[in-house]
């Protein structure tokens, strides 16, 4: 079965160790080389940067690290066992931004990512080139090869200073990670999407897929972003594969992280409903065959089924049998 899931960092990751582990897979870690099943994840690149003259793909690099056991569990983000010593050197010179931790480690990996895109590679072959060292066990691609950054326009958080203008627009980082979405958003930009076209291997694995699953990512600046990038849309509604998404939103908040302020800034409602509504059911001209929603947090979607099972992802059984009930509402059976 080839399985195509759309994902952005943390909560895509996390979902994709319960999807390995649904299909028999170890969930970390390199299946066998005859395994009859076959994941490929298309990852968000929205929230890429340039810093301190690396690119850095935190998305891409929360599902490598994740998938094979090289995650920070804790922090979930950023590597285990790291070390911070580049990065108080780059603090005592004073050079910005300082708000963006990287790890020693962590450094290593941005490094060959920045020299192999500067020596012309694209970044699909850059992320297959590291995962070659990290095995993570379903093919990671890029959704594009091409620079697609979300940028925020938020009040101005110096507003106060003389002459400063009320609004400003930052790399979504900034506000997110600096700022820790505080200052209200008005309204997201994609940099570059215009010029950005699909990656051609994400467009064929959306063709012959048996399945498409939406992880419960932010629905945003993961999964809004993804499906943005030109060639996407369309081949989400070319796949034969039906699409069943999983909710973020249980309870009417989003779990870790802070979703509701990239819903709200959108005007789209903190629930489970409004998500699912906001996606669309497929057969109304959007995008989900089915929606998963948490036990509790039912509603009608126009267009797709819905169903209610636990969404909690607390370890990888439960997060499997997430993956399962997802397979299922697909009318996948004997997985
Ligand atoms: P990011 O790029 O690191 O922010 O991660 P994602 O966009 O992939 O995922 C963030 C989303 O994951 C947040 O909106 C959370 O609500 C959601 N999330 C995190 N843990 C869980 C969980 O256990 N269950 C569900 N249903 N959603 C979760
Ligand atoms: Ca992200």
């Amino acid at each position: 079965m080839k399985v195509v899931v759309l994902v952005g960092g943390v909560g895509g990751a996390r979902f994709l160790l319960g999807v390995k582990a649904a299909l028999g897979l170890p969930a970390v870690g390199p299946g066998p080389a005859d395994a009859p099943h076959e994941v490929t994840a298309v990852v968000n690149v929205g929230d890429d940067i340039w810093l301190h003259g690396l690119r850095i793909c935190p998305d891409l690099d929360t599902c490598m690290y994740t998938l094979a056991g090289g995650i920070d569990t804790e922090r979930g983000w950023g590597r285990k066992d790291e070390s911070w010593t580049v990065g108080a050197e780059l603090a005592a010179y004073g050079a910005d931004p300082d708000w963006f931790s990287l790890g020693d480690r962590d450094i290593a990996t941005h490094l060959v990512r920045t020299r192999m895109l500067r020596a012309g590679y694209p970044l699909s072959q850059v992320t297959e080139a590291l995962c070659h060292r990290w095995q993570p066990g379903v093919r990671l691609l890029p959704v594009t090869d091409d620079r697609v950054e979300t940028h925020v326009v938020i009040d101005n958080p110096d507003a106060a200073i003389d002459g400063a203008p009320p609004q400003v627009a930052v790399h979504f980082q900034e506000w997110w990670v600096r700022h820790q979405a505080k200052p209200a958003a008005h309204r997201f930009a994609s940099v570059g999407a215009e010029e950005a076209r699909v990656l051609p291997e994400v467009r064929d694995a959306l063709e012959t897929a048996d399945v498409v699953l939406v992880a419960p990512s932010n629905p945003v600046v993961s999964i809004g972003t993804l499906i943005g990038v030109p060639g996407m849309a369309q081949s989400l509604v070319a796949t034969p594969a039906r699409i069943v998404g999983l909710s973020p939103i249980v309870g009417g908040a989003p779990l870790r992280g802070m979703a509701d302020a990239c819903l709200t800034a959108i005007g789209v409602g903190t629930s489970a409903e409004a998500v699912g509504r906001h996606y669309g059911g497929r057969a109304e001209g959007g995008l989900l065959d089915g929606w998963l929603v948490h036990t509790g947090d039912g509603c009608e979607v126009p267009g797709a089924e819905v169903r209610e099972v636990p969404l909690l992802m607390t370890d990888v059984e439960a997060t499997a049998a997430m993956a399962h009930a997802a397979f299922e509402l697909a009318g996948i059976d004997g997985v």
